[in-house]
């Protein structure tokens, strides 16, 4: 069993209070960490939640609201403590690159690990942003107040499996099942060339998460996470504040699972709470009744993809 999970540290808008920090996450795919956003108060959740932060791959940043990125100053100069070696990736909307130089050359943080930083300007489309062998990762861009990207993560299947009835009927040998692993074709004794795909298949499907915070109810959304097996979208408020919503540039719950429903996706999770509600229940009941698979982001719960058969 390969690991795909996603834990959630904070869900809060705006303000952190004492029962939760506001947006920040780690996903988990093959051991490996990725976190998206950085909420003030991320150094004492990966504490609480005995999370390594010299496991952490890369840093996804949605926006440069405080309430997504203020966790991050304390996040990056503490390293020193860690002694971390291995190159460090932080993506965010333009801008990203100053804060964190500004952060680091101020308070003469001293890293000595190479910190990658890829600042995204694109408009509509979706784009690969980040790879590495267990994850591709790809922006696109919300609709918000300032400039903001979603992420989709999605896992990178380890290793290709030959059909077995391949094997016998064209009769492959021990090197052509090794080639053939290699992503080569193969030529038979008969001397037919036979290609790649026709022979090899994953026994998984890959598993993909998608992260929507902040953004209005945006129509563009299906086209770039159709089908994801989690969507986290923002559900800032409750209905009956469509307008306030519209004007803060935020979504409502319904909206977030109209958008969930829209796409296809396995299971929503809706976060990025206005803390002017102290019950959350309502934001169940009113989502559920557009998308059935909607439970609440709770900081702690922990979300497993399970792997998926490919049959
Ligand atoms: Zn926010
Ligand atoms: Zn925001």
């Amino acid at each position: 069993m390969t690991s795909f999970s996603i834990k959630i540290l904070g869900t809060n808008a705006a303000l952190p209070e004492e029962s939760t920090i506001t947006s920040a996450q780690v996903i988990t795919v093959h051991e490996q960490m990725y976190v998206i956003d950085c909420g003030e108060g991320m150094q004492s959740k990966l504490k609480l939640y005995k999370i390594r932060r010299n496991r952490i791959n890369a840093i996804l940043i949605s926006h440069l609201h405080g309430d997504h990125l203020f966790g991050l100053p304390g996040l990056l100069t503490s390293y020193v403590h860690f002694q971390r070696k291995t190159p460090l990736t932080i993506i965010g909307p333009a801008g990203i690159r100053e804060f964190c130089e500004v952060i680091l050359r101020l308070s003469h943080a001293f890293i000595n690990f190479e910190i990658l930083i890829i600042e995204l300007t694109h408009g509509d489309e979706k784009i690969v942003v980040y790879e590495d062998l267990h994850v591709e990762v790809s922006a696109f861009p919300l609709n918000h107040r300032i400039p903001t990207y979603g992420y989709i993560i999605t896992e990178k299947l380890p290793s290709w499996n030959v059909r077995a009835d391949k094997i016998v009927s064209l009769q492959l040998t021990v090197d052509q099942i090794k080639a053939v692993k290699r992503g080569e074709d193969i030529v038979t004794a008969e001397g037919l060339t036979v290609r790649n795909e026709e022979v090899v298949y994953h026994k998984w499907l890959p598993r993909r998460y998608a992260y929507c915070s902040d953004t209005v109810y945006d129509e563009r959304l299906p086209s770039y996470i159709s089908g994801v097996d989690v969507l986290y979208h923002e559900a800032t408020y409750l209905s009956g504040m469509e307008e306030q919503a519209m004007d803060r540039m935020h979504s409502t719950v319904v909206q977030a699972a109209d958008i969930a429903r829209l796409s296809g996706v396995g299971k929503l999770v809706v976060g990025h709470f206005s803390v002017r509600y102290v019950d959350k229940t309502e934001f169940l009941i009113e989502g559920r009744e557009v998308f059935e698979n909607t439970i609440l982001a709770e900081e702690g719960l922990e979300i497993i993809i399970n792997e998926k058969k490919n049959d």
